[in-house]
């Protein structure tokens, strides 16, 4: 890209089952301007699977370590992020399992996580975290601890944590006193908006902010601590539910002609920060 202007996309997803598919996706991404994708696992049942046990997360963790691959192959820098979102555990006390033994899953399903990220088959994990939707006190406490085990795992390997919250200051608590527990210092907070971002960015985590026009100028304030994400879902039945990782640069273009987003404050959000957070080096400028 001429102007030099590359873009990260912190989190976003792919359906090498069901979807456009790793090497369409990264192709798209990358003729776009994109250098680096944050891949992160979607559901078991996105692409087929069904689970009931942590073991049965092998499955679903080697078609992304695969995807992940296939986007690597196609020139862009991927980093994998593998773990169970809350939504299993829900999905799994709906099916008749009781607390416990959805504990055991959940936290199995982490600690095979993490032994992707000490292989070098992942670098980070997620997303752990708590449902945005009405459950229980007994399911909150249950996806707490599964956050606050990630979180810790995640320190121990000094690796990125991606966390899918409820967006009110109670959630930011918890996670904070999980972090100072495992001193854990690259928390990324996932489709962070309005209020949480700067919550978040003061308790020293990574806000990530959804790629829109809409949702950058409402958090201008907090432009140097931000990273983007599309949470693109790769669903051909919703095209429209969320960002695609293709639009992102035309996004950052705009603000920058409008003359509201200096050049420096994007380079920030979409090369810096994101090769900070990741240890990936971005491409020299002019280099492929
Ligand atoms: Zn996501």
């Amino acid at each position: 890209m001429r102007d030099g202007l590359l873009v990260a996309d912190v989190h976003g997803h792919v359906n090498p089952v069901n979807g456009l598919g790793p090497k369409a996706l990264a192709s798209r991404f990358r003729d776009s301007g994109g250098w680096l994708y944050g891949l992160v696992n979607l559901l078991s049942w996105s692409v087929d699977l069904r689970v009931g046990e942590a073991g049965d997360f092998e499955a679903l963790y080697r078609i992304y370590v695969g995807a992940a691959e296939e986007m690597r192959s196609e020139g862009l820098r991927v980093s994998l992020i593998l773990g169970p979102h809350p939504a299993e555990a829900v999905r799994l006390l709906e099916r008749g399992f009781g607390i416990e033994e959805t504990l055991d899953v959940m936290m199995g399903a982490y600690e095979l996580a993490a032994s992707y990220v000490r292989r070098g088959l992942a670098q980070g994990l997620g997303e752990a975290g708590r449902p945005h939707w009405r459950v229980d006190p007994k399911v909150m406490e249950l996806c707490n601890e599964v956050m606050g085990h990630a979180i810790s795992l995640a320190a121990d390997l000094d690796v990125p944590v991606h966390l899918h919250l409820d967006p009110f200051e109670e959630a930011l608590m918890v996670v904070r006193r999980y972090a100072r527990r495992a001193d854990a210092s690259k928390i990324v907070i996932h489709h962070a908006r309005g209020r949480i971002v700067g919550l978040a960015a003061r308790m020293g985590f990574t806000p990530s902010v959804p790629a829109k026009i809409s949702e950058l100028l409402s958090v201008r304030r907090w432009w140097g601590s931000i990273v983007v994400e599309s949470d693109f879902l790769d669903d051909p039945r919703r095209p429209g539910a969320v960002v695609a990782p293709w639009s992102i640069r035309r996004t950052f273009l705009r603000l920058i002609r409008r003359g509201e987003m200096s050049l420096e404050n994007a380079l920030g959000i979409l090369v810096e920060r994101p090769s900070r957070l990741y240890g990936i080096e971005p491409p020299s400028p002019g280099g492929p």
